[in-house]
């Protein structure tokens, strides 16, 4: 067995050396939010799926090849280190499962093959204003006319909605007895008219997420999920692949940088207290790859909310930690170089650092907020 996860590794680690062009690399090392450029994301897609490698779990019916979750695992914590690009999980790992579960056989045919291709991209339409960790409280109306709902509302944070083919999104058809009933999962093709996309710039400068408008917006019945008024559990079950288990290699990858940024830093690297706060986050890190282990192995149930809670939980907060080791290893100064109003900012490492460093303080609230998830842990697991 561990010769097999051994061979594996390097085999992976070949691809990664043989696939991954030095431009490639360039932009995954610059990568400041959790996904990479749209443009750069399609280019490695479009690698990984010649390779057969883009949905390498999913059910072979649907183009997977039958990895393990623990090989999936390991070709994470490898492309992380190579610094591949991190493509979007939007399509491949929220929408495309759902289809999987959820899809009529017309729906998968339609949009798994474009999917696994890489060529449309997709986004996810959940959280409005007034309704992010009370997402039953969404307002976006989706009314039936025949066989079209026309949708109109507003969707905020939308990652990438500036790049995206298609939406996912939930919308209230019905009010019923609890705000969870009347709730509609549908596809939307950006294209539509009546949709507006105003863009939202970050503290660290980037330009991810978006807020978009909907008026009047035409969408066939045929691109619904499931029945009408079912999306309220379609989107729990998207929430689990949202949460569970992805964190390890990307603090491994933090974690990385930060060693390497502090041996070049003068000899930051052998003073005790920096290197006091990186034993911590490193077995914090361990701790998480154990949770995160035990889950792919079964040990642990993933439809378990307290397990999906515990590993957002600690994964989010661990990467946050990571990320300050970076910008104390690449010099105190970072906090002053970095401008994010300058267009020409030059990105030296400090300014990197400091950039991601901003953008992962949303780490804590998208997917579901630590509070929230405290509050979870508290009510399932403590029962109080
Ligand atoms: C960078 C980024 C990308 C995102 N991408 C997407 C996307 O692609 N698609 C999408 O649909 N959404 C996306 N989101 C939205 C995200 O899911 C919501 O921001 C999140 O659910 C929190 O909702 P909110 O922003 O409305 O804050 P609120 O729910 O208003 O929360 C505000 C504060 O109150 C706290 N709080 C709320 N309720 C409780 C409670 N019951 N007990 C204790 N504390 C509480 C929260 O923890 C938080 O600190 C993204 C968000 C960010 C920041």
């Amino acid at each position: 067995m561990r010769s097999d996860i051994r061979s594996f590794r390097g085999e992976v680690r070949e691809f990664l050396t043989r696939s991954l062009s030095a431009e490639l690399r360039i932009e995954g090392a610059r990568q400041i939010g959790v996904f990479c450029e749209a443009s750069v994301g399609r280019n490695w897609h479009r690698i990984l799926y010649a390779r057969g490698w883009i949905t390498p779990t999913w059910p072979r019916e649907f183009g997977g090849i039958g990895w393990t979750p623990l090989q999936k695992y390991i070709f994470d914590q490898e492309s992380a280190l190579a610094e591949a690009p991190t493509i979007s999980a939007a399509g491949l790992q929220m929408c495309g499962p759902i289809l999987i579960h959820f899809g009529t056989p017309e729906q998968r045919a339609r949009f798994l093959p474009r999917l696994r291709s890489g060529d449309d991209y997709w986004c996810q339409g959940y959280s409005e204003p007034g309704a992010g960790s009370d997402l039953a409280a969404l307002a976006c109306r989706a009314v039936r006319h025949s066989d079209e709902y026309i949708v109109d509302g507003t969707k905020l944070w939308t990652t990438h909605a500036h790049h995206a083919d298609w939406m996912f999104m939930l919308a209230r058809s019905s009010t019923g007895e609890r705000p969870q009933h009347g709730i509609t999962f549908l596809l939307i093709d950006m294209r539509t008219p009546g949709i507006v996309i105003q863009p939202i710039v970050s503290m660290s400068g980037e330009h991810e997420v978006n807020q978009v408008f909907f008026d009047g917006v035409r969408v066939p019945v045929a691109n619904r999920v499931g029945a009408e008024g079912d999306g309220w559990d379609i989107a729990k079950r998207l929430l689990e692949f949202e949460r569970g288990g992805v964190y390890g290699p990307r603090v491994r990858r933090i974690i990385a940088r930060a060693k390497r940024l502090a041996g070049a830093s003068g000899d930051l690297w052998n003073q005790p207290d920096f290197r006091r706060r990186f034993a911590a986050v490193s077995i914090e890190t361990d701790a998480l790859e154990a949770g995160e282990l035990r889950l792919l192995e079964g040990a642990v149930s993933a439809s378990q909310a307290t397990t999906s809670s515990l590993l957002k939980l600690a994964g989010t907060e661990t990467m946050q930690r990571a990320s300050e080791l970076c910008v104390l290893a690449s010099g105190t100064g970072a906090a002053y170089a970095y401008d994010s109003t300058d267009d020409e900012i030059e990105m030296r490492e400090g300014a990197i650092s400091m950039a991601r460093y901003l953008n992962m303080r949303a780490a804590t609230i998208y997917g579901g907020s630590s509070e929230v998830q405290r509050n979870i842990l508290a009510k399932i697991a403590l029962d109080l």
